[in-house]
Protein backbone atom coordinates (compact mmCIF):
# COMPACT_ATOMS: atom_id res chain seq x y z
CA UNK A 1 0.00 0.00 0.00
CA UNK A 2 1.38 3.31 -1.12
CA UNK A 3 1.79 5.90 1.66
CA UNK A 4 -1.39 8.18 0.90
CA UNK A 5 -3.57 5.44 0.91
CA UNK A 6 -1.89 4.57 4.34
CA UNK A 7 -3.44 7.32 5.64
CA UNK A 8 -6.69 7.66 4.01
CA UNK A 9 -7.21 3.92 5.74
CA UNK A 10 -6.04 5.42 9.54
CA UNK A 11 -8.19 8.34 8.81
CA UNK A 12 -11.27 5.91 7.86
CA UNK A 13 -10.71 3.62 10.52
CA UNK A 14 -10.82 6.35 12.93
CA UNK A 15 -14.22 7.97 11.30
CA UNK A 16 -16.06 4.91 12.63
CA UNK A 17 -15.54 6.36 16.11
CA UNK A 18 -17.40 9.17 15.23
CA UNK A 19 -20.31 7.70 13.39
CA UNK A 20 -20.66 5.03 16.71
CA UNK A 21 -23.20 6.48 19.53
CA UNK A 22 -21.13 4.97 22.19
CA UNK A 23 -17.32 3.34 21.37
CA UNK A 24 -17.05 0.32 23.95
CA UNK A 25 -14.08 -1.92 23.61
CA UNK A 26 -15.20 -4.32 21.26
CA UNK A 27 -15.26 -1.11 18.55
CA UNK A 28 -12.28 -0.16 19.30
CA UNK A 29 -10.46 -3.64 18.95
CA UNK A 30 -12.32 -3.30 15.59
CA UNK A 31 -11.30 0.04 14.88
CA UNK A 32 -7.66 -0.80 15.38
CA UNK A 33 -7.53 -3.86 13.92
CA UNK A 34 -8.45 -2.14 10.74
CA UNK A 35 -5.17 0.34 11.61
CA UNK A 36 -3.17 -2.66 12.00
CA UNK A 37 -3.95 -4.56 8.94
CA UNK A 38 -3.20 -1.00 7.18
CA UNK A 39 0.08 -0.65 8.98
CA UNK A 40 1.09 -4.26 8.06
CA UNK A 41 0.09 -3.95 4.19
CA UNK A 42 2.69 -0.82 4.10
CA UNK A 43 5.41 -3.29 5.47
CA UNK A 44 5.46 -1.93 9.06
CA UNK A 45 7.26 -4.33 11.17
CA UNK A 46 4.93 -6.72 12.84
CA UNK A 47 6.43 -5.78 16.41
CA UNK A 48 5.25 -2.35 16.40
CA UNK A 49 1.96 -2.84 15.33
CA UNK A 50 1.02 -5.01 17.72
CA UNK A 51 2.76 -2.56 20.51
CA UNK A 52 0.54 0.28 18.92
CA UNK A 53 -2.92 -1.65 19.48
CA UNK A 54 -1.53 -2.77 23.11
CA UNK A 55 -0.85 0.68 24.50
CA UNK A 56 -3.77 2.11 23.06
CA UNK A 57 -6.12 -0.16 24.42
CA UNK A 58 -4.29 0.52 28.24
CA UNK A 59 -4.67 4.67 27.36
CA UNK A 60 -8.66 3.96 26.50
CA UNK A 61 -9.35 1.20 29.82
CA UNK A 62 -7.35 4.09 31.98
CA UNK A 63 -9.50 7.12 29.89
CA UNK A 64 -12.90 7.28 32.23
CA UNK A 65 -14.48 9.92 29.49
CA UNK A 66 -16.45 9.37 26.91
CA UNK A 67 -17.80 10.79 23.57
CA UNK A 68 -15.75 13.62 21.95
CA UNK A 69 -12.97 13.43 24.54
CA UNK A 70 -12.34 9.67 24.26
CA UNK A 71 -12.72 9.93 20.28
CA UNK A 72 -9.85 12.55 20.51
CA UNK A 73 -8.20 10.46 23.13
CA UNK A 74 -8.08 7.55 20.69
CA UNK A 75 -7.45 9.91 17.83
CA UNK A 76 -4.16 11.48 19.28
CA UNK A 77 -3.24 8.17 20.89
CA UNK A 78 -2.95 6.52 17.14
CA UNK A 79 -0.51 9.76 15.99
CA UNK A 80 1.35 9.69 19.12
CA UNK A 81 2.08 5.87 19.05
CA UNK A 82 3.13 6.35 15.31
CA UNK A 83 5.27 9.47 15.62
CA UNK A 84 7.02 7.09 18.29
CA UNK A 85 7.48 4.18 16.28
CA UNK A 86 9.37 6.91 13.71
CA UNK A 87 11.25 8.51 16.61
CA UNK A 88 14.43 7.12 17.87
CA UNK A 89 15.04 9.87 20.47
CA UNK A 90 18.45 10.09 19.67
CA UNK A 91 19.43 13.35 18.64
CA UNK A 92 20.97 13.72 15.26
CA UNK A 93 24.93 14.76 14.52
CA UNK A 94 24.41 18.78 14.20
CA UNK A 95 27.46 19.76 11.85
CA UNK A 96 29.41 22.86 13.83
CA UNK A 97 30.54 25.76 11.00
CA UNK A 98 34.40 26.65 10.98
CA UNK A 99 35.75 23.08 11.28
CA UNK A 100 36.00 19.97 9.24
CA UNK A 101 32.80 17.79 9.59
CA UNK A 102 33.07 14.52 7.89
CA UNK A 103 30.32 12.60 6.93
CA UNK A 104 30.67 8.96 6.00
CA UNK A 105 28.06 7.49 4.09
CA UNK A 106 26.72 3.69 3.81
CA UNK A 107 24.17 1.73 2.19
CA UNK A 108 23.23 -1.15 -0.22
CA UNK A 109 24.40 -0.55 -4.11
CA UNK A 110 21.19 0.66 -5.47
CA UNK A 111 19.71 2.60 -2.42
CA UNK A 112 20.75 6.07 -3.44
CA UNK A 113 23.40 6.50 -2.02
CA UNK A 114 25.60 8.45 -4.99
CA UNK A 115 22.61 10.86 -5.25
CA UNK A 116 21.65 11.09 -1.67
CA UNK A 117 25.68 12.37 -0.78
CA UNK A 118 24.90 14.55 -3.81
CA UNK A 119 21.58 16.08 -2.10
CA UNK A 120 23.18 16.24 1.21
CA UNK A 121 26.39 18.20 -0.23
CA UNK A 122 23.90 20.37 -2.46
CA UNK A 123 21.65 21.30 0.73
CA UNK A 124 25.15 22.29 2.73
CA UNK A 125 26.46 24.32 -0.66
CA UNK A 126 22.80 26.02 -0.63
CA UNK A 127 23.05 27.20 2.78
CA UNK A 128 27.00 28.88 1.93
CA UNK A 129 28.89 26.31 3.58
CA UNK A 130 32.32 24.98 1.96
CA UNK A 131 31.15 21.91 1.22
CA UNK A 132 33.21 18.58 -0.89
CA UNK A 133 32.51 15.31 -1.96
CA UNK A 134 35.05 12.13 -1.83
CA UNK A 135 34.31 8.77 -3.98
CA UNK A 136 35.48 5.97 -2.58
CA UNK A 137 33.34 3.93 -4.13
CA UNK A 138 36.33 1.71 -6.26
CA UNK A 139 33.95 -1.86 -6.70
CA UNK A 140 31.41 -0.35 -9.17
CA UNK A 141 32.18 0.47 -12.43
CA UNK A 142 31.32 3.86 -13.55
CA UNK A 143 31.16 4.94 -9.59
CA UNK A 144 33.93 8.04 -10.24
CA UNK A 145 32.39 9.34 -12.97
CA UNK A 146 28.78 9.53 -11.72
CA UNK A 147 29.63 11.54 -8.56
CA UNK A 148 32.14 13.48 -10.76
CA UNK A 149 28.80 14.39 -12.77
CA UNK A 150 26.68 14.90 -9.87
CA UNK A 151 29.33 17.34 -8.40
CA UNK A 152 29.91 19.43 -11.09
CA UNK A 153 26.03 19.81 -11.54
CA UNK A 154 25.69 21.21 -8.32
CA UNK A 155 29.07 22.86 -8.32
CA UNK A 156 30.87 21.10 -5.44
CA UNK A 157 34.82 20.42 -5.73
CA UNK A 158 35.60 16.27 -5.71
CA UNK A 159 38.22 14.12 -5.28
CA UNK A 160 38.71 10.49 -6.60
CA UNK A 161 40.83 8.70 -8.63
CA UNK A 162 40.28 6.38 -11.39
CA UNK A 163 43.54 4.37 -11.07
CA UNK A 164 43.24 3.98 -7.13
CA UNK A 165 42.08 0.26 -6.49
CA UNK A 166 42.04 0.91 -2.78
CA UNK A 167 39.22 2.53 -1.26
CA UNK A 168 40.91 2.94 2.21
CA UNK A 169 43.23 5.05 0.56
CA UNK A 170 41.15 7.56 -1.35
CA UNK A 171 38.59 8.04 1.37
CA UNK A 172 41.88 9.44 3.54
CA UNK A 173 43.38 11.32 0.81
CA UNK A 174 40.69 12.86 0.15
CA UNK A 175 39.87 13.82 3.89
CA UNK A 176 43.46 15.14 4.06
CA UNK A 177 43.07 17.06 1.39
CA UNK A 178 39.81 18.47 2.00
CA UNK A 179 40.30 19.56 5.68
CA UNK A 180 43.68 21.19 4.14
CA UNK A 181 41.91 23.67 2.17
CA UNK A 182 39.34 24.27 5.14
CA UNK A 183 36.27 22.61 4.09
CA UNK A 184 33.49 21.96 6.44
CA UNK A 185 31.92 19.84 4.77
CA UNK A 186 33.48 16.84 3.78
CA UNK A 187 31.54 13.85 2.06
CA UNK A 188 32.97 10.44 1.50
CA UNK A 189 30.85 7.70 -0.66
CA UNK A 190 31.62 4.57 0.12
CA UNK A 191 30.58 1.28 -1.96
CA UNK A 192 27.97 -0.60 -2.56
CA UNK A 193 26.33 -3.95 -2.60
CA UNK A 194 24.03 -5.90 -3.62
CA UNK A 195 24.01 -7.76 -0.73
CA UNK A 196 25.12 -7.63 2.82
CA UNK A 197 28.30 -9.01 2.47
CA UNK A 198 31.07 -9.64 4.81
CA UNK A 199 33.20 -7.96 2.19
CA UNK A 200 31.38 -4.75 2.79
CA UNK A 201 31.25 -4.59 6.18
CA UNK A 202 34.85 -4.94 6.34
CA UNK A 203 35.76 -2.36 4.20
CA UNK A 204 33.32 0.09 5.27
CA UNK A 205 34.62 -0.92 8.58
CA UNK A 206 38.15 0.17 7.26
CA UNK A 207 37.10 3.27 5.58
CA UNK A 208 35.45 4.60 9.13
CA UNK A 209 38.78 3.69 11.09
CA UNK A 210 40.99 5.69 7.81
CA UNK A 211 38.61 8.73 7.81
CA UNK A 212 37.08 9.28 11.79
CA UNK A 213 34.20 10.77 10.62
CA UNK A 214 32.08 12.86 12.73
CA UNK A 215 28.88 10.84 11.23
CA UNK A 216 28.19 8.08 9.70
CA UNK A 217 24.47 8.07 7.42
CA UNK A 218 22.88 4.94 6.38
CA UNK A 219 21.10 5.14 3.52
CA UNK A 220 17.98 2.93 2.38
CA UNK A 221 16.10 2.36 -0.03
CA UNK A 222 12.17 3.10 0.84
CA UNK A 223 10.67 0.99 -1.46
CA UNK A 224 12.17 -2.46 -0.23
CA UNK A 225 9.29 -3.41 2.21
CA UNK A 226 10.12 -5.59 5.31
CA UNK A 227 13.42 -6.88 4.42
CA UNK A 228 14.11 -3.04 5.46
CA UNK A 229 14.61 -3.77 9.44
CA UNK A 230 17.25 -7.06 8.86
CA UNK A 231 19.32 -4.76 6.47
CA UNK A 232 18.76 -1.58 8.85
CA UNK A 233 20.22 -4.14 11.90
CA UNK A 234 23.02 -5.02 9.77
CA UNK A 235 24.34 -1.76 9.23
CA UNK A 236 23.80 -0.57 12.71
CA UNK A 237 25.83 -3.74 13.98
CA UNK A 238 28.61 -3.10 11.46
CA UNK A 239 29.27 0.38 11.33
CA UNK A 240 28.60 3.37 13.96
CA UNK A 241 25.15 4.01 11.80
CA UNK A 242 24.34 7.66 13.55
CA UNK A 243 21.67 8.70 11.25
CA UNK A 244 19.45 7.52 8.71
CA UNK A 245 18.19 8.97 4.98
CA UNK A 246 15.41 6.76 3.44
CA UNK A 247 15.01 7.04 -0.21
CA UNK A 248 12.52 7.20 -2.84
CA UNK A 249 9.74 8.14 -1.02
CA UNK A 250 8.15 9.50 -3.73
CA UNK A 251 5.75 7.90 -6.35
CA UNK A 252 4.81 5.00 -5.17
CA UNK A 253 6.57 3.66 -2.28
CA UNK A 254 4.93 1.89 0.99
CA UNK A 255 7.21 3.24 2.94
CA UNK A 256 6.45 1.23 6.03
CA UNK A 257 9.16 -0.77 5.94
CA UNK A 258 12.14 1.78 5.95
CA UNK A 259 10.32 3.98 8.39
CA UNK A 260 9.94 1.35 11.11
CA UNK A 261 13.47 0.33 10.37
CA UNK A 262 14.73 3.29 12.33
CA UNK A 263 13.95 1.12 15.34
CA UNK A 264 16.37 -1.12 14.26
CA UNK A 265 19.14 1.48 13.81
CA UNK A 266 18.21 3.38 17.13
CA UNK A 267 19.25 6.57 14.70
CA UNK A 268 16.74 9.50 14.12
CA UNK A 269 15.80 9.56 10.69
CA UNK A 270 17.27 12.86 9.56
CA UNK A 271 16.40 13.44 5.48
CA UNK A 272 14.14 11.76 2.96
CA UNK A 273 14.47 11.42 -0.39
CA UNK A 274 11.09 12.52 -2.59
CA UNK A 275 12.66 12.17 -6.18
CA UNK A 276 15.69 12.13 -8.15
CA UNK A 277 16.69 15.52 -7.83
CA UNK A 278 19.49 17.10 -6.30
CA UNK A 279 16.66 19.62 -4.41
CA UNK A 280 14.23 16.25 -3.61
CA UNK A 281 15.62 16.01 0.37
CA UNK A 282 13.39 17.09 3.08
CA UNK A 283 14.55 17.23 6.21
CA UNK A 284 12.42 14.57 8.56
CA UNK A 285 10.47 15.17 11.72
CA UNK A 286 8.52 12.24 13.12
CA UNK A 287 5.23 14.41 13.90
CA UNK A 288 4.71 16.57 11.18
CA UNK A 289 5.29 13.30 8.79
CA UNK A 290 2.45 11.64 10.71
CA UNK A 291 0.03 14.53 11.08
CA UNK A 292 0.29 14.90 7.69
CA UNK A 293 0.03 11.32 6.16
CA UNK A 294 -3.32 11.40 8.37
CA UNK A 295 -4.30 15.10 6.85
P1 LIG B 1 23.78 3.92 -5.18
O1 LIG B 1 24.14 2.67 -5.93
O2 LIG B 1 23.29 3.60 -3.81
O3 LIG B 1 24.85 4.95 -5.16
O4 LIG B 1 22.49 4.52 -5.92
P2 LIG B 1 22.33 5.76 -6.93
O5 LIG B 1 22.56 7.05 -6.25
O6 LIG B 1 23.09 5.48 -8.17
O7 LIG B 1 20.75 5.66 -7.20
C1 LIG B 1 20.13 4.54 -7.79
C2 LIG B 1 18.88 5.02 -8.53
O8 LIG B 1 17.93 5.50 -7.58
C3 LIG B 1 19.14 6.19 -9.48
O9 LIG B 1 18.40 5.96 -10.65
C4 LIG B 1 18.63 7.40 -8.72
O10 LIG B 1 18.20 8.42 -9.58
C5 LIG B 1 17.48 6.80 -7.95
N1 LIG B 1 17.13 7.54 -6.73
C6 LIG B 1 17.91 7.90 -5.68
N2 LIG B 1 17.22 8.56 -4.74
C7 LIG B 1 15.94 8.63 -5.18
C8 LIG B 1 14.71 9.18 -4.65
O11 LIG B 1 14.63 9.74 -3.53
N3 LIG B 1 13.60 9.02 -5.43
C9 LIG B 1 13.63 8.41 -6.65
N4 LIG B 1 12.50 8.32 -7.33
N5 LIG B 1 14.75 7.87 -7.16
C10 LIG B 1 15.88 7.99 -6.45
Amino acid sequence: MVLADLGKRINNALQQLNKAPVIDEELLNQVLKEIQLALLQSDVNVKYVAKLKSNIIMKFKMEDSQGVNLKKMIQQAVVQELTQMLDSNKKPFVPKRGKPNVVMFVGLQGAGKTTTCTKYAYHWQKKGWRTALICADTFRAGAFDQLKQNATKVRVPFYGSYSETDPVAIAEEGVKHFKKENYEMIIVDTSGRHKQESELFDEMKQVQAAVNPDECIFVMDGSIGQACYDQAQAFRNAVNVGSVIITKLDGHAKGGGALSAVAATESPIIFIGTGEHFEDLEPFNPESFVKRLLG
